[in-house]
Parts: structure tokens; C-alpha cells; sequence
């Protein structure tokens, strides 16, 4: 029995082998980059397995089948021709990262448990919060993404302001069409679904705020207690900012809880120009932000800020008995009481790893070159003069749709569906779609640290290519 329960344990010698494989395998991968699609599509009978048997399996022949069935269809994340959605990243030092985390596996859900595992966390949020413009008294924790951050900032609104059961049908909630659906998620998952939704009119995408005070001064006569108003900075859609100060004014004139979704365009702030377009951030109660995009870790990696974070303590802490060694002797909080999670991954580790290493300064300079890419793509497709375009971006994000010439058969719908299917099944780069105000268009979003002018050009290329073949 000990001696089959002791291959769990590979020895030295085997490890440093496996490890060798793994790491080719990387190599081999990440070299390939520039040869791969962005976008490899399934053939019809594209049905993988992973058979799970009694008997074990060399690791030369699961890396192969790994690379079939996990590494070769679908959307390359990894790719700098993705251009779709909100790109994420996939930064090999996080790799890392996590292999030393899982390695010594620090249990960084507990202060007494990994202090220095703990400690890291908590400077990485104190770096986070000086980037919205906290002060001391905020906080918040890492998460696995913006979804699971925006429920806990939600739950942190909803106790903040008591909402109990009774309330919730006089309690309001304002926000725009163009908030996140993982928003909705969370109300639901959060019991304030049934509160009364206010879908605040926009202009140009963006929140009217004047409309946002009409609507909060309505119910107010009518008896209802405004709650929370959520705000996007970057919207996933246009990529555009609601106006964060003017919002700020009408919630805190009206105690109403301040949340910003800036999951999508928060780490712009790292640049000058960011820190314009986001003034205004530092007023939110709560905000969230995605690692995953704009700091380029590989999927996993989210953050909710909080203004006042005994807040979010007093909204996320339980205590059990046989919790009770772990009761801090220092003025350190520990994530388990700020998040729903206890055990957790440590990903702590991969972020600051590649932000030790590097600096700074090659983010802010991404970031910053990423900006520009989304304009220099804009300006090209106004000079072709084939398009009909959004407003410059006002981050990383474009969307626009090609026009075709008058008397050309079928609706600018259809051609623009077809052009985003022949660029899918070309596949060297990757666009997504959208419907806005009932119409269909193509969007861009560049934010992968891998997308440079070449990958620019080379999506304007394929567009025109495209184009000719409708
Ligand atoms: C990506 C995104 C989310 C969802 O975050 P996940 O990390 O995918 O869970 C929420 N809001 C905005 C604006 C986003 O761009």
C-alpha cells in the first residue's frame, strides 16, 4: 500500500525528468507563438476525451494529447492577434509564479498560517488602492476574476446599507445597459435581484448623469431608498468610461453606495493619460479590477477595493472554533475575512513575481502602447473611408462595421456577419462582435501584452483582404 501511495511522491530523479518535459513543452509552445493561429476552428467531430483509468499514463504521451485536445482549437489566448472580447494575458513569470505556489503551496488564506504569504497579498492590494487613490483606511483581496469581486463588493453594499430581506423591494439600484452581465449575476447570486432596477438613459454609451439625479430625486419622493448606483470605467462593449465624477456627486449627496466596474480599463491608470480619463475613481465605496487584463497575469486573477475596508470585514468575517490559533497577534488582515473563499489559491505569487522583475515600468509602457495601437487601428479605418466607426476609442476598444456599396445585395448586417466568419475561419487574428442599438458590428479590443504595431497592421490587412471577398 505505502509503496503504490509513494508515486504521489516522484523522486528527484524523476522529477527533474517530468520537469524537463514540461518545460520543452512550454519552450516549444511559446516559440510556436508567431506561426499559430489566434483562432483555430473545431472540426465538426471535435469531441476530446480524458480518459481517467486505474493505470497511470507516461507524461511524454499526455503532453502530446494535451496539445491535441486542450492546446490547438479554439480562441489562443496566449496569441497577440487576439483581438476579441477583453483580451487576457498568460505573462510567463506568473507561470512561475504559480509553480512556486503550488510547489510549497502557503496557505494564504490565514495570516498565522503564511505571514509572509499573507503580507504579500496585502501590499500588492495596498499598491492596487494607491493606484484608484485610496487612503489608509481602504483595502480589499485578490480574486479569481471580476465576477467573483464584483459580488463581493455588491454583498459589502447590500450589509453596508442593511438591506434585509424587508427592504429589498423599496431599495433602488441604478445602472446603465452597458454594465457587465456578471453584475446581474451577482445581484441575483447576492438576493437583490428584486430590488428596483433603474436602467439610466446614456449618452453615448456613457451614463447621463442627469438623468441618474432625475431618477434618484423620483424615487426619493416616492418613498424608496436609493441604495447603489454601479458605474463602469471601460465598458466591455465600447470601452468607454461613465462619468465617475459626476456620479460621485450625485451618490454621495444622496448616501448611495458608489461601486465601479473598472475590471476592463483600471490598470490604464498606470498611465497619464489614464488618470485623466479614470478622475474620479477614488470616490467610488467600491471598485474592481482584473489582473487578467490590464496586468496580463494568465486567467485567475481579479481584485476588489474597498474605501473602508472594516466594511468588507465586518461583511466577509466568520469565526469557528477550530479556527481559533488562527486569531492574528499582529494588525494584519488575512484574506479569508475580506472574501467568501478560505482555502484559496495563492495567487499573490503571480503577480508580484513578474512585478518584481520587471518593474513598473514595462506595464506602464504596455498599457501606454496599447492606447495608441486602438487609435492608430481607428484612423486607419476612417482613411479607408469603407467603414462606418464608433467614437475614437477612449481606451483600448473600438467597434465599427464595413459599409458595402450602395445597391450591393443583402443588409450591412449580413456582410458584416460574413466578413467576422472569414476572418474567424482565416484565423490569424481574432475579432469579436457586438449588437449596439440594434445593429451588428465588429469590435477591437487590443490589450493582450503580446499585440504590437505588427499585429495591428496585420489585423487592417486581413480586414481589407476580407473585404474584397464579400
Ligand atoms: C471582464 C469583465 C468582467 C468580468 O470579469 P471576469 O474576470 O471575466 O469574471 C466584469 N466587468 C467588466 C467591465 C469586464 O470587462
Amino acid at each position: 500500500m505505502e509503496q503504490l501511495a509513494r508515486e504521489l511522491d516522484p523522486s528527484h530523479e524523476q522529477r527533474k525528468q517530468m520537469a524537463s518535459q514540461v518545460m520543452a513543452y512550454a519552450e516549444d509552445y511559446l516559440n510556436s507563438l508567431p506561426n499559430r493561429l489566434t483562432y483555430d476552428h473545431p472540426p465538426e467531430n471535435f469531441a476530446p476525451e480524458f480518459p481517467i483509468e486505474e493505470q497511470p499514463v507516461d507524461l511524454r504521451e499526455i503532453l502530446e494529447m494535451l496539445h491535441e485536445q486542450v492546446n490547438s482549437k479554439g480562441i489562443n489566448p496566449a496569441s497577440g492577434g487576439h483581438l476579441g472580447y477583453i483580451p487576457g494575458g498568460g505573462l510567463v513569470p506568473s507561470a512561475w509564479g504559480d509553480f512556486l505556489a503550488d510547489i510549497t503551496n502557503r496557505y494564504s488564506g490565514i495570516y498565522f498560517a503564511s505571514p509572509g504569504g499573507v503580507r504579500m497579498e496585502n501590499t500588492l492590494v495596498r499598491w492596487l488602492c494607491q493606484l484608484i487613490g485610496y487612503d489608509e483606511k481602504s483595502g480589499g483581496t485578490l480574486t479569481s476574476g471580476g465576477s467573483l469581486a464584483n459580488l463581493t463588493a455588491i454583498v459589502n453594499a447590500r450589509d453596508a446599507h442593511q438591506i434585509k430581506a424587508a427592504d429589498i423591494s423599496k431599495s433602488v439600484i441604478y445602472y446603465t445597459a452597458q454594465i457587465h452581465h456578471c453584475a446581474h449575476k451577482a445581484l441575483h447570486i447576492a438576493g437583490l435581484s428584486e430590488c428596483q432596477i433603474r436602467e439610466v438613459p446614456m449618452i453615448d454609451f456613457r451614463m447621463n448623469v442627469e438623468q441618474l439625479a432625475k431618477l434618484v430625486n423620483n424615487d426619493l419622493q416616492k418613498g424608496l431608498k436609493p441604495f447603489m448606483v454601479m458605474a463602469s470605467a471601460g465598458t466591455t462593449e465600447a470601452g468607454v468610461v461613465d462619468p465617475l465624477e459626476d456620479i460621485a456627486d450625485v451618490a454621495l449627496e444622496n448616501n448611495i453606495w458608489y461601486h465601479i466596474d473598472a475590471a476592463y480599463g483600471g490598470f490604464f491608470l498606470l498611465t497619464d493619460y489614464g488618470k485623466k480619463v479614470l478622475k474620479g475613481i477614488e470616490k467610488a465605496d467600491s471598485v474592481i479590477i482584473d489582473p487578467h487584463k490590464g496586468m496580463f497575469l494568465p486567467y485567475g486573477s481579479g481584485a476588489v477595493l474597498v474605501k473602508d475596508q472594516l466594511k468588507l470585514y465586518h461583511s466577509q468575517h466568520y469565526f469557528a472554533n477550530y479556527m481559533q490559533d488562527a486569531i492574528p497577534a499582529v494588525d494584519e488582515m488575512s484574506p479569508a475575512d475580506l472574501s467568501p473563499e478560505l482555502s484559496r489559491h495563492f495567487r499573490g505569487m503571480r503577480m508580484w513575481l513578474p512585478l518584481r522583475l520587471f518593474g513598473v515600468g514595462p506595464f506602464r509602457a504596455a498599457l501606454e502602447e496599447k492606447l495608441w495601437l486602438a487609435r492608430y487601428f481607428y484612423e486607419r479605418l476612417v482613411e479607408t473611408g469603407l467603414f462606418e466607426v464608433g467614437p475614437s476609442p477612449e481606451l483600448s476598444v473600438t467597434f465599427f462595421r464595413y459599409v458595402p456599396p450602395e445597391g450591393s445585395e443583402g443588409s450591412i448586417d449580413e456582410f458584416n456577419q460574413r466578413l467576422v466568419e472569414l476572418i474567424k475561419s482565416d484565423g490569424r487574428v481574432f475579432f469579436s462582435s457586438t449588437t449596439l442599438n440594434g445593429k451588428f458590428y465588429l469590435r477591437l479590443a487590443v490589450l493582450n501584452f503580446r499585440t504590437h504595431l505588427e499585429q495591428i497592421d496585420l489585423a487592417m490587412k486581413i480586414l481589407l483582404e476580407k473585404i474584397e471577398l464579400l
